[in-house]
């Protein structure tokens, strides 16, 4: 027989948006296993509500009966966040229906879209309307805007633009009670109290279920070229960046870091991408230049920083992309690290931010120490320099099977990197938020008040801990 709370879950949402186990035709496991495959729980329910009112009735029926919610979007998440645990208690609240764009307010330059919308339908409805929404990742065909949010979501444009908390005005909220919060303001000052808005982003769904979002919107570029540039360390790396900033002002959009090994993992499982200058420089920087003005004022100024930077030494060789295709293959060679090394198997991952300044010593050092504790590893590392936010990815040796290098190496490499991280006062989730997988690694890491400030907002919001349990606070 059908459990009451099902039949009620049916009556809000209709029929065919409760998925459950009791029908065998029905394969719960795009909801139930992470992106990674690290983790596969089992849920209660697939709950898909249509609207906000019934996002709202939901989490009533929930409240009533005690049953945990996991908010889910594109199920892109790194960090185990969005999945249910094992007990089959808890329900998922796929929020993917409800992917309508609103409103478009061109005066104010803003945008309201539902918390499903995936992002690239985001960029997309934003470039109809002649502007351009700038948040951009390589999960962005299948992501949520409600997901970029719950985990303030970084990307390739945080250099200029900033993480997701950065583009969004206001949202609208359903809580722990079931209550709806109407905050969808396009105001860009409002000092009335505290800034629950900016509580809600990167909350990873705890303190409340995003329904809907106002956005940034900005003016598209005149122009926006993409320089691909080999250099010989991290240090020249950080060289580059300096001069890039004075050099192109906020015309640098995207400031991107590659390791020879990781390009080498592109090479090898998308031969048909065709990296550029990677075999000889153990690291390659990927730029773009947004420019207001022409593409003929890009060029010349991406030229004269390229000639600076060969010049100065801290680049070997450089190539600018002649058009818009050369400069999409470009993105897409560095898009494709995560997929690359997906596919060379499991690796031991970590997302991490140092002061830009103190990143060169941290890898010079930490790769040291992991060399000589773990011999063998291979490092893949990546990411977003302009941030400071490195993936310092560490991957087993040559012929080791990743689950078992996971197995007996994960708790022993992880503590290595994130006491370096905190010796070079670094943050161990830059971008990707805590979930389950970072969940007992907080305490060790994060200041203690911090930590009781965060636990005293959980509590007061969500005292019942219905909204994705054991998630960020454990
Ligand atoms: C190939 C690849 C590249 C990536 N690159 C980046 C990158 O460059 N930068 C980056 O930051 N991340 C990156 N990610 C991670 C991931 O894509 C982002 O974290 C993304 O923001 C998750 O969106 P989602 O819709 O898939 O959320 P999900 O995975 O479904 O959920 C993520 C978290 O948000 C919560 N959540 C989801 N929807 C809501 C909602 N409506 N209300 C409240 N909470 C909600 C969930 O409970 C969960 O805790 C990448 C992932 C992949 C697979």
């Amino acid at each position: 027989m059908t459990q009451p709370m099902i039949v009620q879950l049916r009556q809000i949402c209709g029929n065919a948006n409760v998925l459950t186990h009791d029908d065998p035709a029905t394969d719960l496991s795009p909801w139930e296993q992470d992106w990674r495959k690290r983790v596969r729980g089992r849920a209660l329910a697939v709950v898909r509500p249509g609207n906000t009112a019934q996002v709202a009735a939901v989490v009533k029926a929930c409240a009533a009966t005690s049953t945990p919610i996991v908010p889910q979007g594109g199920n892109t998440g790194l960090v185990v966040g969005g999945v249910p645990d094992s007990s089959g208690q808890q329900i998922v609240l796929s929020m993917t229906r409800m992917n309508a764009v609103r409103a478009i307010d061109p005066a104010n330059l803003t945008i309201t879209v539902e918390a499903g919308c995936v992002l690239q339908n985001l960029q997309a409805a934003a470039d109809k309307a002649g502007f351009l929404f700038p948040l951009s990742l390589g999960a962005e065909g299948s992501c949520t805007i409600g997901g970029n949010l719950g985990t303030n979501a970084g990307g390739t444009q945080v250099v200029r633009y900033g993480n997701t908390r950065e583009l969004c005005l206001g949202l609208e909220v359903v809580t722990a009670q079931g209550e709806i919060w109407h905050g969808l303001s396009g105001l860009r000052k409002d000092n009335t109290g505290y800034d629950l808005r900016n509580l809600m982003i990167g909350s990873e769904g705890t303190l409340g279920i995003i329904t809907a979002a106002t956005l940034k919107l900005y003016p598209q570029p005149a122009a926006q070229l993409t320089a691909w540039a080999a250099v010989p360390s991290m240090q020249a790396a950080v060289q580059l960046l300096g001069l890039a900033h004075q050099r192109l002002g906020p015309g640098l959009t995207g400031f991107e870091v590659m390791g020879q090994f990781a390009l080498s993992l592109v090479d090898k499982h998308y031969p048909q991408l065709r990296v550029p200058l990677s075999q000889e420089s153990p690291w390659c920087v990927l730029l773009e230049n947004s420019d207001s003005e022409s593409e003929t004022h890009a060029r010349a100024q991406f030229e004269a920083l390229l000639e600076a930077a060969l010049e100065a030494g801290c680049v070997t060789d450089a190539v600018v992309a002649e058009n818009l295709s050369q400069a999409q293959g470009l993105w897409h060679i560095r898009e494709s690290i995560t997929l690359a090394q997906a596919q060379e198997g499991l690796n031991i991952k970590h997302d991490i931010s140092i002061p830009v300044s103190r990143i060169p010593a941290f890898v010079a050092e930490t790769d040291a120490l992991l060399a000589r504790e773990v011999p063998g590893v291979r490092m893949v590392d990546f990411g977003h320099l302009g941030d400071g936010n490195l993936h310092y990815n560490v991957q087993a040796p040559e012929g080791v099977d990743g689950q078992t290098f996971l197995h007996e190496n994960e708790e022993r490499v992880n503590t290595l990197v994130f006491d370096q991280v905190a010796k070079f006062d670094g943050s161990i989730s830059a971008e990707h938020g805590v979930g389950e997988l970072k969940v007992g690694k907080l305490p060790l890491y994060k200041d203690p008040t911090a930590l009781a400030m965060m636990r005293a907002v959980k509590k007061a919001l969500d005292p019942q801990n219905l909204l994705n349990p054991g998630r960020v606070l454990g």
